[in-house]
């Protein structure tokens, strides 16, 4: 270790982001909280909660996309996201990414998915919360989800245009979808025609962001979407 980080380890210790327990590994939760959050196996379909099979055979196909989410939101989740956002740790991203990594690993057991054939593009922020918070915690959160399974990433094209309430202050779903509505726009259209697409965000409630976000995607003919959260609220 290097004398630097060692007077930084001891003025800035690393703490883990589901308990903020003082841990040595960096990029981790301690080994108590890791325990406690749940992974899950299945594939949704977004309307019925339903688990999905085949990707192929989705029970309501209106819906245009297929949902997944790695883990709940509990007391260790709630704390690493909070910690995240709102004192912008990005370090946590990573912490966060790994459940997604887990998860999709299993979910690459159950499921005939060509991983290969995926581009991966993260729920976007407004322009005006990005200079805010100075990052985009989906993109951090995509960014090491391809870094791990090799995919591609698409940052740039699905943009943010609305700098809309965030959807945590509204408890209702009509208001959350009002808040939403087409707040996205694509910048690209040529790179994503046809391509099969993973969407990746944090967190969802409701759903509303993550169908507007699909809505524009189809819009703009693209093929299979699987979207993946984080955590379910
Ligand atoms: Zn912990
Ligand atoms: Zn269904």
């Amino acid at each position: 270790m290097k004398i630097l980080e060692i007077f930084q380890n001891i003025i800035f210790p690393h703490r883990c982001p589901g308990c903020l327990k003082i841990i040595k590994n960096k990029t981790d939760f301690c080994k108590n909280c890791i325990n406690q959050i749940k992974i899950y196996n299945n594939l949704f379909c977004p309307r019925c909660k339903n688990r999905i099979l085949n990707i192929n055979k989705i029970c309501h196909p209106k819906e245009k996309f297929i949902l997944g989410t790695a883990t709940d939101y509990n007391k260790i989740t709630e704390q690493a996201i909070h910690f995240l956002k709102f004192q912008f740790v990005t370090s946590v991203a990573n912490s966060l990414s790994n459940i997604l990594v887990n998860y999709f690993e299993q979910i690459l057991k159950y499921y005939q998915i060509n991983i290969k054939n995926f581009i991966v593009i993260p729920i976007p922020i407004s322009k005006k919360r990005f200079n805010l918070r100075g990052f985009n915690q989906s993109e951090l959160i995509a960014k090491n989800f391809c870094d791990h399974f090799n995919l591609k990433l698409y940052n740039k094209n699905l943009i943010k245009i609305k700098n809309n309430k965030p959807q945590s202050e509204l408890k209702d779903i009509n208001q959350r979808q009002i808040n939403v509505l087409n707040c996205f726009q694509i910048q690209n259209p040529k790179e994503i025609i046809n391509k099969n697409i993973i969407l990746i965000d944090d967190i969802i409630t409701t759903g509303s962001t993550i169908k507007e976000a699909v809505k524009i995607l189809k819009l703009n003919k693209v093929k299979k979407i699987i979207a993946l959260a984080v955590c379910k609220a």
